[in-house]
């Protein structure tokens, strides 16, 4: 087999086989096929697309290229999320107790964060004392005793996406809804878990700008997950505010806990809620309204935040903080941004707003920076409220004085005012299953 032929067939529009699509992996993951290769295969299949079946194909052949985690002790209760990235997206710290206080085993790898968008790691980091690394041993037996850890990635998990994913940043060829699918399956699958609940943005911080990309998107991941076995439901959300209302780590982790304490009953309660009760719907098999009311529960009654802590004390994190948030560390600087006008707030830029915390020292602009866990945004006024001139719009935190007036015109600059009060987007646009 040639991939001079390969490449030649999808060019001109023609299905690949498996044979070819697995030849193609199996080369570009142990060096035998070039970059030069590689990207025009990307090229041609970002202009010709590719069938269902080739892009299970392609999917289960990157899931394979490196080590998968093993999770059949746990039969068909594990479960799984995935955000496509979002700012002030902490649900995964809200979901997933939720879930394992309702039965469902929940053994989670993630991941940091890069640009405007944050990582569950970074935001877990933030908790004086919790190990990010566990053995598999000792993350299986955590996962059997309390019913969930949460460990960054490690080991060779899918290096076919790591290198192929690398090379589509470079060569245009991010956004093909075949790549992406099957990069983002193939880590979901190697991942292991049976119930698997995608978070799909939608918006201004998200990369998928409109519903319609988003729902494409989301029909292949569905469809792609179902063909290799597994049940995963994806929510398309909306991402074209902050989602909650603070931004960076343990700013982020504050509001989780007053989400999981029944306290704050916003747009981010409601989303973990609708992403929790379809994972409890697809784990235990339950009509989504009993699903939901259990998830309501689960929150009312304390179980959800009782598994949140014994989670976080198991995993070395400091629980005094969990207990009492005023203990997190407190960043030496805040700065207030008011607002230059009266009106609604009719658009913010959620993405500009993420790289507004990245320049604060929240997140990072590349890999190796380094991040200050106390910095951040918390928004006093989100998209659809009435302001007055010189009404409190967000607060920052941070230690960079020298950035804060470029930070304050930045964040300024994200917003748009209007005299009419602007027509509500909903929060959960679909599910689909
Ligand atoms: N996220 C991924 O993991 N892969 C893509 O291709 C795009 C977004």
């Amino acid at each position: 087999m040639r991939m001079y032929d390969i490449i030649e067939k999808k060019r001109d529009g023609f299905e690949l086989t498996d044979e070819e699509i697995r030849f193609f992996i199996k080369g570009y993951t142990d060096g035998s096929i070039p970059d030069y290769q590689a990207s025009a295969l990307c090229m041609a299949i970002y202009f010709r697309g590719m069938t269902d079946r080739e892009i299970t194909t392609l999917t289960m052949a990157m899931e394979h290229s490196g080590d998968t985690i093993d999770l059949s002790d746990f039969g068909t209760l594990s479960a799984d999320k995935h955000s496509t990235g979002g700012v002030g997206d902490k649900t995964s710290l809200i979901v997933m107790p939720i879930v394992a206080s309702l039965g469902a085993k929940v053994a989670k790898m993630t991941g940091r964060g890069l640009g405007h968008t944050g990582g569950t790691v970074d935001k877990l980091e933030s908790i004086p004392g919790y190990r990010i690394a566990l053995d598999s041993d000792a993350f299986l037996k955590q996962v059997h005793e309390i019913g969930i850890a949460l460990v960054g990635q490690s080991g060779n998990l899918t290096p076919a996406d790591k290198k192929l994913y690398a090379l589509r940043d470079v060569t245009a060829t991010v956004n093909s809804i075949p790549l992406i699918t099957s990069s983002i399956m193939s880590k979901k699958l190697a991942a292991g878990a049976h119930n698997i609940v995608l978070d799909v943005k939608v918006g201004s911080g998200a990369f998928m700008k409109t519903p319609e990309a988003a729902a494409e998107l989301a029909g292949k991941m569905v469809t792609i997950g179902k063909m290799a076995g597994r049940r995963v439901t994806a929510v398309l959300s909306n991402m074209d505010a902050p989602l909650g209302y603070n931004i960076g780590n343990a700013l982020e982790v504050q509001e989780a806990i007053e989400v999981l304490k029944g306290r704050s009953k916003g747009d981010l309660y409601e989303v973990c809620l609708t992403l929790a009760a379809n994972l409890i719907h697809s784990v235990f098999d339950l009509p989504l309204d009993e699903a939901r009311a259990k998830v309501t529960a689960a929150i009312d009654d304390g179980s959800a935040f009782a598994t949140f802590r014994s989670w976080i004390s198991r995993q070395g994190g400091d629980v005094s903080v969990i207990d009492d948030p005023s203990l997190f560390a407190k960043a030496p600087l805040t700065y207030e941004i008011r607002s230059p006008k009266a009106g609604y707030i009719a658009r913010m830029d959620a993405e500009e707003i993420g790289l507004v915390s990245v320049m604060l020292g929240a997140g990072r602009e590349k890999k190796e920076d380094a991040i200050d866990y106390s910095a951040g945004i918390v928004l006093a006024k989100k998209t659809g409220e009435k302001v007055e001139e010189g009404d409190l719009l967000a607060t920052f935190y941070t230690a960079r004085g020298e950035i804060l007036s470029a930070a304050e015109k930045r964040y300024l600059g994200a917003l748009s005012f209007s005299e009419a009060e602007p027509e509500k987007a909903p929060l959960i646009y679909r599910v689909i299953t």
